[in-house]
């Protein structure tokens, strides 16, 4: 897999670790749990979407863009990552946040993500949830082409075939750290959301022949609909890289018994996960995705899913800047 044919602006701090997480295992007394930890990309306090934004950004720049448009939820580790590489480049941002929670706290509104959004100088715009936000985005960006600029338009979560790249580039980094350590990786497991990153995960493996298999935990859509939703990615994204076999169906697994209400609603699994990496290891997860991946790896642990000699990667994607925006719903005193 050729991925120096496309354009890609440098954002990352890469390799990110692969490190154990011993006492989390043995706590879970279940197999040995591994931590990539790509909530240390370095850009803007990290996260999953910088690697998809070095492919993205890239495309932006060599099309000569001076304004990128996205979306995201209030609370959007997506938003932020974009506004922040857009600074890097010289380049303005505007976020189109969608109201996703009914009653939602002061914090949330305004502190998190959406501080750190402010602070860089993101042009926020606000719509009601069930907005369709791609529609939204795109109309942005008629207006500012009107206004004689050059909007580059990035979907929510960086999710389409050249943001995938950053995690078909994962997934062989992954590949060499394994190598390197000497270690057998049996399963990687993440939050999916906008399906980019394990669609990444998954032709990056299937491109390497690496045989990994990879468990997408979501945190929004049911199993069916979330599968489908990614394979759609796998596909347009191994036939970007011109990968000649494709890639099974089977090869998209997904676990969608940790979602709970709904997309950012917290729930006791979620809160019970993101106090024990944090008390077992010294580890901040985020309330949206990375506490609900987590809450569905550790309940796959408890049932006995894994082999007590297995290494399970969990790909931790960023996002604790959002833990600011939900205190209220930890129990801590
Ligand atoms: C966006 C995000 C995810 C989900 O990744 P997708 O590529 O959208 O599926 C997981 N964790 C965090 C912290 C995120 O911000």
């Amino acid at each position: 897999m050729k991925l120096t044919q496309f354009p890609r602006v440098k954002l990352c701090h890469a390799p990110t670790p692969l490190e154990p997480m011993p006492r989390l295992s043995a706590h879970l007394g279940g197999p040995q749990l591994w931590i990539k930890r790509d909530d240390c990309t370095g850009l803007a306090s990290g996260g999953n979407k910088t690697r998809k934004l070095e492919f993205l950004m890239g495309e932006a720049v060599a099309q000569g863009a001076d304004h990128v448009v996205t979306q995201g939820a209030v609370q959007s580790n997506h938003v932020r990552q974009t506004i922040a590489a857009a600074a890097r480049l010289g380049m303005k941002c505007t976020g189109l946040l969608e109201h996703r929670l009914t009653e939602p706290e002061d914090e949330y509104l305004n502190n998190g993500n959406v501080f750190l959004d402010r602070l860089m100088g993101g042009e926020l715009d606000y719509r009601p949830g069930g907005t369709n936000m791609q529609e939204a985005i795109e109309e942005r960006a008629a207006q500012l082409r009107a206004q004689g600029h050059k909007p580059y338009v990035i979907p929510g979560g960086g999710s389409n075939p050249t943001g995938a790249l950053g995690y078909v580039n994962c997934a062989m980094e992954l590949v060499s750290q394994a190598n390197d350590q000497g270690l057998r990786i049996d399963h990687v497991v993440h939050g999916t959301g906008s399906t980019g990153t394990q669609a990444g995960l998954v032709v990056g493996f299937e491109g390497t022949n690496s045989q990994i298999p990879v468990l997408g935990i979501s945190v929004r859509m049911p199993r069916e609909k979330q599968e489908q939703l990614v394979y759609r990615l796998v596909q347009s994204t191994a036939a970007k890289l011109g990968l000649k076999d494709g890639v099974v169906r089977e090869a998209v697994r997904v676990n969608s018994d940790y979602v709970g209400p709904g997309y950012g609603m917290p729930t006791e699994q979620m809160i019970e996960a993101v106090q024990l990496t944090a008390q077992y290891e010294g580890i901040f997860l985020d309330p949206v995705y990375t506490g609900k991946a987590m809450a569905g790896l550790i309940g796959l642990v408890r049932q006995g899913h894994f082999k007590a000699d297995e290494n399970v990667v969990f790909v931790h994607t960023g996002g604790s800047a959002g833990l600011f925006g939900y205190t209220h719903a930890f129990h801590v005193s």
